[in-house]
C-alpha cells in the first residue's frame, strides 16, 4: 500500500477505488506476487483487466476466479470497498468500534454492519480471511468445552453432553478440521444452532462434505449447501475410528495455538498496523496433521 490512509476519510477515498482494493488483497494474499488458481493451484493464471479477475489456463470449472474467492467475504453482497474500510477501522481503533459506527461510515445499515463485525471479528480469532474446505473437501465438526473436551469425560456425562444444548459451567470452542488441511477454533456462546451453523457459514465454504455428531443443531445444514453426514463420535472415539484422528490432533493443537497466538500478537506491532492485521491472518496457519 504506497499511500497508506492515515485518517477514516482518506482510507474511505482510497478504498473507493477499485484498484486500490485488488492491489491491497493481492497484496496480502499472494504477497511473493504470484497469484494461484484456487481450483488447481496453477500459478500462470491470466488477469481480466476488464472485469479485474483471472483465468486459469486449464479448464475446468470456475476457471475464472476474483481476489474474494474462498475468502470471508465470497458470499457477500457488500463490496470488497466496504470491507476493507470497516477492517481498517477495526485495525485503527484502539478503544474498539461499534457497528453503529461503521454503518454510519459505510452508510450502510446497522444490521449489515453488525455482521460485517461479526465475521472480522471471527476472521481475526482464527486469522484467516480464507474459508475452508470446498467441494470435493470434508471437513470436521466438534465442540469442546474448555477444560473438559467431550471425549475425555465419562460415558454418562459424555452422552448427556452430546445431548444435550448449551451448558451452563464451561466455554463452548468449536473445532473445525479440514480432512488433509488447516483447522480452525472459535469460541461459540453456546451450542445451539444459531450459534454453530453461523460458524460454520462463516468458516467453510459450500459444497464442503460436514461430519458432525448427531446433535440436533447441525440439522439444516443440506439448506445451506453443504453435504451433510452424521457420525457417532461418542462411538467412534472408543473405537479409534481414522476419521477421528483429525479431531484428536486438532483438539490437542488447540492448546498450543494460544500460545502460538499470543506470542504472534506481540510481533504485529508493524507501521501498518491494517496490513500486520490482514497478513497475519492469512499466513498464520497450523495443521492438522502436524
Ligand atoms: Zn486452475
Amino acid at each position: 500500500m504506497s499511500a497508506k490512509p492515515k485518517t477514516l476519510q482518506q482510507a474511505v477515498i482510497y478504498f473507493a477505488n477499485p484498484e486500490n482494493c485488488l492491489n491491497f488483497m493481492v497484496k496480502v494474499r499472494w504477497p511473493d506476487g504470484v497469484v494461484i488458481c484456487p481450483t488447481c493451484e496453477r500459478e500462470d493464471a491470466v488477469f481480466l483487466k476488464n472485469q479485474g479477475k483471472w483465468q486459469c489456463k486449464s479448464v475446468h470449472p470456475k476457471r475464472q476466479f476474483s481476489v474474494k474467492i474462498g475468502t470471508i467475504f465470497e458470499d457477500s453482497p457488500i463490496g470488497l470497498d466496504k470491507w476493507l474500510i470497516a477492517i481498517w477501522m477495526i485495525s485503527n481503533c484502539k478503544n474498539g468500534v461499534s457497528s453503529y459506527e461503521i454503518g454510519r461510515a459505510l452508510g450502510v445499515t446497522q444490521k449489515s454492519a453488525w455482521f460485517m463485525l461479526h465475521r472480522i471479528r471471527l476472521a481475526m480469532q482464527v486469522r484467516s480471511f480464507l474459508k475452508l474446505g470446498g467441494h470435493g473437501s470434508e471437513v470436521e465438526v466438534d465442540e469442546t468445552f474448555v477444560g473438559g473436551a467431550a471425549r475425555f469425560m465419562h460415558a454418562d456425562k459424555r452422552k448427556r453432553r452430546i445431548t444435550e444444548t448449551g451448558t451452563k459451567d464451561k466455554t463452548a470452542v468449536m473445532g473445525i478440521p479440514e480432512r488433509g488441511g488447516e483447522v480452525r477454533a472459535a469460541v461459540v456462546g453456546n451450542r445451539k444452532k444459531h450459534a454453530l451453523q453461523t460458524n460454520i457459514r462463516a468458516h467453510v465454504k459450500a459444497g464442503s462434505a460436514i461430519y458432525t455428531d448427531a446433535l440436533m443443531s447441525y440439522q439444516g445444514l443440506k439448506g445451506h449447501g453443504f453435504e451433510h453426514q452424521v457420525v457417532d463420535h461418542a462411538e467412534s472415539y472408543v473405537d479409534g475410528q481414522v476419521h477421528t484422528n483429525g479431531l484428536e490432533n486438532f483438539w490437542s493443537l488447540f492448546k498450543r495455538q494460544a500460545t502460538l497466538t499470543s506470542k504472534y500478537s506481540a510481533t504485529t506491532s508493524a507501521s501498518c498496523p491494517m496490513m500486520a492485521l490482514v497478513s497475519s491472518m492469512l499466513h498464520h496457519r497450523f495443521s492438522a496433521s502436524a
